[in-house]
């Protein structure tokens, strides 16, 4: 029996001068009535398969000739070393067999000449043969680095001891605000026709309800909002890394925010610079974000600076995108701002009790014109000031009673953070659209396939 092995162990250089079975998928074939090229990939890589027909018989050779591109393939055959080959080794095939076909009425559809042609543009195309656009180089290099992602920020928090936690999706109240709300139609019941049932915007508040059970704990779930404005860096549903701390100041917590993404940063370059580098990325860039340290700045300066810059901008409002793109335009690594003014900030910020028009939180805006990463901070934890920003707020309590108990019943100092998770992966990749980096992104427009 010949061992089965992976292209990735090919390259490596660890079956030279041996016969072996590769698997894969028919990536490009060409050649002549005797010999045929087939470029085999696998998840770990692509090598060059030479069949001849002396060698492998001519029924087998002309199942080959048939096998059309995404055709799988299992192959026996020698591992040659040879420099002149993509990737520096190439095999001469033994055998063949077609495990599954392409019919030939129906060839693969991404193709340079379908995108040209395709009546919605290149990128409407790829969205709609989103199913198997995931098979290409860039989207399989972009879903390891994703991954990777993942790992490093649940690795980040198991080495402190923070235990990861559920919250429910279906909820009564809004974290962020009412406008981006999505209402469930399944909840209003004949005898409660007025019940309001919405998908999670945040983890947040119900984690704050385990703060005092759990003390340090973090999640990487979906959340759910739904957007107006179609960005770059929006989607409908998103995977939300986010954490909660009990007896934490701000500072605290933006160490946290900055070792996670220094940690993200250091596992890509650990374990996917060969990715990086096959999407263009420079890995330098990386390395800083890696290594250095990132400064913090107060709300007030960033305004002042982007006013010194021309933009128009005042002091009370809440950053958006283009502004968060000039300012980070410059910045040579992610930097926290910190320090909003109460007015910007939803109710559950809290106030700073040496300046009371600012609330104690923060934003990671990453650089390269980015901007946000991260936003989080302190929370308000006394009953009474939570109550007074409910009601300055205007927001209906009801919805919020298991949120209020919480302070109720020894409350304390305590807070977090959300990392949108896919903008972290389009900002380290350098990805043009979020859309890149997650296998089946929903916006405003998409739920297809
Ligand atoms: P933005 O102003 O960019 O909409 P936000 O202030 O609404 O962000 P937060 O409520 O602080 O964001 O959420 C925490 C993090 O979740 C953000 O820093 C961002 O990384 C991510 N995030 C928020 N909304 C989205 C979205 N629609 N798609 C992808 N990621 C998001
Ligand atoms: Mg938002």
């Amino acid at each position: 029996m010949v061992k089965t092995i992976f292209i990735g162990d090919v390259q490596a250089g660890k079956y030279d001068g041996q016969e072996v079975e590769l698997m894969g998928w028919v990536k490009r074939s060409r050649g002549s009535n005797k010999i045929r090229f087939v470029v085999l990939r696998d998840s770990t890589g692509v090598i060059q398969c030479v069949v001849k027909k002396d060698a492998i018989g001519e029924e087998s050779f002309e199942q080959v000739k048939g096998a059309l591109i995404e055709s799988s393939i299992k192959i026996t055959g020698m591992i040659n070393a040879d420099e002149r080959a993509d990737g520096g080794h190439e095999m001469v095939a033994s055998s063949i067999v077609i495990v599954g076909s392409v019919n030939p009425e129906h060839p693969f559809p991404i193709t340079e000449s379908a995108m040209k042609a395709a009546d919605g543009g290149e990128t409407e195309f790829l969205l709609d043969n989103r199913h198997l656009y995931l098979r290409t180089s860039r989207m399989t290099s972009m879903l390891q680095m994703r991954s990777t992602v993942f790992g490093a920020i649940h690795n980040y928090f198991r080495d402190l001891d923070f235990t990861e936690y559920q919250a429910p999706n279906f909820v009564a109240g809004a974290v962020e605000g009412g406008s981006t709300l999505f209402e469930v139609p399944y909840f209003p019941t004949e005898k409660n026709p007025e019940r309001k049932v919405y998908l999670t915007q945040s983890w947040q508040l119900y984690a704050e309800a385990a703060m005092p059970a759990l003390e340090r704990l973090y999640t990487i779930a979906p959340s759910f909002r739904a957007e107006k404005s179609r960005t770059r860096r929006h989607l409908t549903e998103f995977w939300h890394a986010e954490m909660e701390v009990a007896w934490a100041t701000n500072d605290e917590i933006m160490s946290h925010g900055e070792g996670v993404v220094r940690k993200i940063a250091s596992d890509l370059l650990e374990n996917r610079s060969t990715e990086l580098e096959s999407i263009g990325r420079d890995l330098e860039l990386i390395a800083r974000y890696a290594d250095s340290p990132y400064p913090r700045m107060r709300y007030d300066e960033a305004v002042e600076t982007l006013q010194g810059m021309g933009v128009d901008v005042e002091w009370g409002q809440d950053l958006d995108y283009s502004k968060e793109k000039v300012l980070t335009q410059d910045f040579d690594v992610p930097h926290f701002l910190t320090h909003y003014p109460k007015i910007a900030k939803p109710f559950y910020h809290r106030v700073d009790p040496d300046e009371e028009k600012y609330v104690l939180c923060h934003d990671l805006l990453a650089p390269e014109g980015y901007g946000e990463i991260i936003g989080g901070g302190e929370r308000t934890w006394s009953e009474a000031e939570l109550l007074a920003r409910l009601d300055e707020e205007g927001t209906d309590k009801a919805a919020y009673q298991f949120y209020i108990d919480t302070r109720s019943y020894g409350g304390v100092p305590h807070g977090g953070f959300g990392l949108g998770v896919d903008r972290v992966c389009s900002w380290l990749t350098g990805a043009d659209h979020i859309r890149e980096v997650i296998p089946f992104p929903r916006d405003s427009r998409r739920v297809s396939p």
